[in-house]
């Protein structure tokens, strides 16, 4: 057994963590950073590297957007913090060596990114995202960011610890959180901390027993980094955290492709297309949807039938729409090697997208009654043609005919983005016990315990992850150390 000591303990080494220990390192403490994986990096490493830092004067703006968007599921204080820290991370990042520079989601593709962030909602131009550019620049997305922050973390001599999952958090007869054990090729390691702990450790995307328990669809499948199997949250609730937000989730839908762990994201860059649930039958405003919560329009049910009635969906265009371009333009996650075809011909050839030369064709294909797809088509045509849709309520702009064969189909399953669950916190980063109390001694930041508490903003999470950090890093360095 090996016995090590530091002030801090890092728990995950993401975007939220290398921000902690950054910070507590440059407010004078020892640093020490467990991560579970070989490659450390999580889900920052492999996002778009979108993030949320409001530009002067525009915070109370950005606090009441979040506000809004929480639906009082989310402690002012804690929003407040978070706005405040943000509007730094800009300058934090410069003084990093990074260059960061405004960004926009693209918003063309369906379902779409609303920007600026939820039109409908007060605030809304206050949420400013930036990327960031750096000295390793020909990096994609946030691997840009993330090699920014290891660099730095490396720079420091802060001592990183990798393939070393944390298994249980220590406490001392107060319950304050005084280390934690970790494993590491079989040993176990004690790690005391003697100011704090910093719990960075991520969501629960591939722990599939709680995504059964707390997440309103099954199956949903993780895009992101593996290792996020919710481990700090099960220590945490061990030793007393209350839990917040724990069924609010990001994602879409998509292709699951065999040898690909994360399924594809499906964008389409014209309005041609349709979804249908499996019995062939429209469910939804195919384009009116947010993509970070397309999902929502799965979790309808058949009170006569058990199981999701959408399950799986399939995406239906026609000729001309597959010849408007990819339909996977993603940069981002697991599928992010693959580069997919920009007529999607390699797709339909490896039978991703499935051909027929007619509608009845296609439909015998995916084992959908072709009688059901062709009323299906021929009545969403019809609404084409007058220019209203009132099943759905498309929007006219978007209501074109699906009449030029051949035809195709993508099968697609829930595929999530992340979880926002997990510990509670408050403004100052602490983890509060169920009485809520902070639990002495342990800190929070990320998606672990995330604030969205019902809907979410593109760059909300990243932005989270660099701004929460940092106050995490700053308060645990802070604490008063305990004797060795
Ligand atoms: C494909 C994709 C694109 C995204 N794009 C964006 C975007 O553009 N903007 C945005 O705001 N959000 C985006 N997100 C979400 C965002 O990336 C994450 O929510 C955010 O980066 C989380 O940061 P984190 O540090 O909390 O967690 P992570 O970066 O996931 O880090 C957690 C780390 O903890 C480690 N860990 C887990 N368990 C243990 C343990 N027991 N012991 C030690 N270590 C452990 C994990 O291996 C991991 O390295 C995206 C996510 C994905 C998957």
């Amino acid at each position: 057994m090996q016995e090590l000591e530091t002030d801090v303990l890092v728990i995950g080494f993401g975007g939220a963590g290398a921000s902690a220990a950054i910070e507590a390192h440059d407010a004078g403490a020892q640093v020490i950073i467990l991560e579970k994986m070989a490659e450390p990096g999580g889900n920052t490493r492999l996002s778009n590297c979108s993030w949320f830092s409001p530009p002067p004067g525009t915070e109370a703006q950005a606090i009441e957007h979040i506000d809004a968007l929480c639906l009082g599921r989310t402690d002012r204080d804690v929003i407040e913090a978070y706005v405040k820290s943000a509007g730094t991370t800009k300058a934090w990042i410069e003084g990093l060596g990074g260059t960061p520079k405004v960004t926009h989601f693209l918003s063309v593709r369906y379902p779409q990114v609303t920007h600026p962030s939820w039109p409908g909602f007060p605030g809304s131009a206050a949420m400013v995202n930036q990327t960031v550019m750096s000295p390793r620049d020909s990096e994609p997305n946030g691997e840009r960011l993330f090699m920014l922050l290891h660099d730095n973390v490396e720079k420091r001599g802060i001592k990183t610890i990798l393939g070393a999952p944390a298994k249980e958090l220590l406490t001392n007869e107060r319950g304050d959180v005084v280390g934690a054990v970790a494993e590491k090729d079989g040993e176990t390691i004690t790690i005391k901390a003697r100011r704090a702990v910093v719990l960075t450790s991520g969501g629960f995307e591939f722990n599939d027993e709680m995504k059964a328990r707390y997440l309103p669809l099954n199956p949903f499948y993780g895009i992101g980094n593996p290792g996020n199997t919710g481990d700090g949250i099960t220590m945490a609730e061990k030793i007393g955290a209350d839990l917040w937000h724990m069924g609010v989730v990001v994602g879409s839908f998509g292709i699951r492709a065999e040898g690909f762990y994360a399924p594809f994201s499906i964008n389409y860059p014209s309005p041609r297309f349709i979804y249908v649930n499996k019995h062939g039958k429209r469910f939804t405003n195919e384009t009116g949807w947010e993509t970070h919560f397309a999902w929502q329009s799965l979790v309808a049910y058949d009170p006569k039938k058990p199981g999701y009635p959408t399950l799986p969906v399939y995406g239906i265009c026609d000729k001309e729409g597959l010849m408007k371009g990819t339909l996977h333009a993603g940069t981002a996650g697991g599928g992010r090697h693959y580069k997919w075809s920009a007529d999607n011909s390699a797709e339909v050839a490896k039978g991703w997208i499935i051909e027929g030369k007619t509608v009845a064709e296609l439909a015998q294909k995916i084992k959908m009654d072709p009688a059901v797809l062709e009323k299906t088509l021929s009545k969403y045509g019809e609404y084409c043609e007058k220019g209203v849709d009132p099943d759905f309520h498309r929007s006219k702009e978007t209501l074109q005919s699906l009449n030029t064969g051949p035809f195709y189909a993508v099968e697609m399953w829930p595929r999530m983005v992340n979880t926002m669950g997990g510990p509670r916190r408050d403004g100052e980063a602490r983890v509060l016990n169920k009485d809520g109390a902070p639990i002495g001694r342990l800190y929070s930041a990320g998606e672990l315990g995330s604030l969205w508490g019902h809907l979410y903003c593109g760059g909300g999470n990243v932005g989270e992850a660099l701004a929460v950090g940092r106050i995490a890093g700053r308060n645990a360095a802070a604490q008063a150390p305990l004797n060795s």
